[in-house]
């Protein structure tokens, strides 16, 4: 049985629509090298899983095999949703109806939400996502290392925020403080809204 492979996925906008707050060059060389690197990682780990499922390689290492499968994968989904979760900068962009509720019921309010996913985002440890997530009727804020260390199994992810220095160091060096409080007005507010239902 063969697995399906992975192809990197069209931005839903130009390279250059989310300036001033992502640069063209920024989100040009995070789809087509570091999501395409991903895309690439996770085919060349089915590659060497077939390859022994067939006889032809039982010396593969399945602790880096499986380590890669993980790490690729959800590097990939990630940045699929990621991608989504953006759109154009929108003066006063906040959420709205049934998803505001939500976060109010949840959180107390759409500010104590941003303080928790910015205070989130703002201490990954090195390289990660802060992420909302739904598990079942909660909402909650948590923090992934790298593309698959601290998640909860079986939530949706709604929003993602890449903290990883590839998303930001060329706009903003080492101030991710920064590019954290500049991330609210380039949310996609609809595209969060439409994955909690
Ligand atoms: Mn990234």
């Amino acid at each position: 049985m063969k697995h399906k492979r992975l192809e990197l996925p069209n931005l839903p906008y130009a390279y250059d629509a989310l300036e001033p707050v992502i640069s063209k060059k920024i989100m040009e060389l995070h789809h087509t090298r570091h999501h395409l690197a991903y895309v690439t990682g996770m085919n060349a780990a089915m590659d060497r899983l077939e390859k022994a499922r067939a006889g032809e390689g039982l010396d593969i290492d399945y602790k880096a095999t499986m380590r890669d499968l993980s790490f690729f994968t959800n590097g990939h989904k990630l940045h699929s949703i990621f991608w989504q979760n953006m759109r154009k900068t929108k003066k006063d962009n906040a959420p709205s109806g049934a998803l505001l509720e939500k976060i109010e019921e949840q959180f107390g309010s759409f500010e104590k939400f941003q303080a928790e996913f910015a205070g989130a985002a703002k201490t990954v440890e090195g390289s990660g996502w802060a992420a909302l997530v739904a598990d079942g009727e909660d909402l909650h804020v948590i923090q992934i290392q790298n593309q698959n260390l601290m998640t909860i199994v079986e939530t949706k992810v709604l929003l993602l925020l890449d903290v990883w220095e590839h998303a930001y160091y060329l706009d903003y060096q080492n101030d991710r403080g920064k590019y954290v409080d500049a991330f609210w007005s380039i949310i996609n507010w609809d595209d969060v809204a439409a994955r909690l239902v």
